[in-house]
Order: C-alpha cells, then sequence, then structure tokens
C-alpha cells in the first residue's frame, strides 16, 4: 500500500489524529518537517510498506484509523533508531507505539507472535520458550547438555504485578 493508496481510500479523523499526537508526550510529531532522517537509518524499511516519516505525515493529517487497523505498525522492531536520528524530537517510534495502543484499545488483529511473546512473558518471564542451539542438522544441544544452568523461574508476582501495570496503562 502506497501514501496515495492509503489516502485515497481512506477518511481524516481529526479528533483521533490529535489523541495520538497528545498521546506521544515524550516527542512532537507535529514538528516533523519530512526532512526523511528517519527512514534513510531505519532498521525494518524492507519490511515496512509505508516509510516512517509517511506514517508521521499520515497521523498529521488524521489517516489513523487505517494506520491503526493496518499490519504496517507491527513490523517496526523497536530499534528506536529514528527517535534517535530525528532533529525534531518527532519521532516516528513513539507514534507507531501510540498507534498500537490504539489499536489494542480498538481490538483491532494484533499478529499472533506479539500474542505469544506477551503470553510467555506472563508465564515465565520470558518473550519465548527457552531455545536449543542447533550447531548442525543432527547436532543440537539444549542448556543441559552445554552444562549452562536452568533458568530459574520467575517469582509468581511478576505476573500480576505485570497484567495490573497493563490494566493501569488501559485507563
Ligand atoms: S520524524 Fe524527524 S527525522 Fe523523520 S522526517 Fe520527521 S523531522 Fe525528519
Ligand atoms: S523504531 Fe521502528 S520506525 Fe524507528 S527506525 Fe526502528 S524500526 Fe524504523
Amino acid at each position: 500500500m502506497s501514501l496515495t493508496d492509503l489516502m485515497s481510500m481512506a477518511k481524516a479523523n481529526r479528533e483521533l489524529s490529535r489523541k495520538i499526537l497528545n498521546r506521544v508526550a515524550e516527542a512532537t510529531p507535529i514538528d516533523c518537517f519530512q526532512c526523511g532522517k528517519c527512514t534513510s537509518g531505519c532498521t525494518a524499511l524492507k519490511l515496512l510498506e509505508l516509510k516512517p516519516h509517511e506514517i508521521v505525515n499520515l497521523v498529521k493529517l488524521g489517516f489513523v484509523e487505517e494506520l491503526a487497523s493496518s499490519d504496517i505498525i507491527w513490523t517496526c522492531v523497536t530499534c528506536l533508531k529514528c527517535t534517535e536520528r530525528c532533529p525534531q524530537k518527532a519521532t516516528p517510534y513513539h507514534v507507531i507505539l501510540a498507534l498500537r495502543n490504539l489499536a489494542v484499545e480498538k481490538e483491532a488483529r494484533v499478529p499472533e507472535e506479539f500474542m505469544k511473546a506477551l503470553s510467555h512473558i506472563m508465564e515465565d518471564g520470558l518473550i519465548q520458550n527457552v531455545q536449543k542451539v542447533a550447531v548442525t542438522e543432527t547436532e543440537i544441544y539444549d542448556r543441559k547438555t552445554l552444562g549452562l544452568p536452568e533458568i530459574p523461574r520467575i517469582n509468581p508476582k511478576f505476573s500480576e504485578l505485570l497484567f495490573k501495570a497493563l490494566e493501569e496503562g488501559q485507563k
């Protein structure tokens, strides 16, 4: 999907645009002057259908709902390079995170991998299951074989506190 496609298919929503821009307290996306420095350093550029500076521009123009329900916002790898490179504190990273939060609020589709990662974090504090190391197709080692200690189980209070923090964050 190109910038022109999205703008011709969608309707601007100024109120939602203001809401997203206000939410990004640490950044000032409204001051983005479309220099493209964020895009030229973006780690996920090949994955993103829209460029980071275009995403900021679309939010400023009010095309928020379409972005919040599209897969584009989930391909950012949250590396923060755009935040470091931006001369204006406009930072696409913060805009993308605000769009993700809006997507969750609106119960838009969240990619399965994110949901899996979240449930792993809630259960054992890790983003994924403990992996084995494959040296060759037949040589596969687990932590025990490699003489590494077991990963300690998380304190059960962790899940409880995390869940509470997530709930409070939604208020
Ligand atoms: S977000 Fe920052 S770096 Fe990116 S185009 Fe706007 S001003 Fe330039
Ligand atoms: S945080 Fe996202 S948008 Fe910004 S540079 Fe990294 S991958 Fe690109």
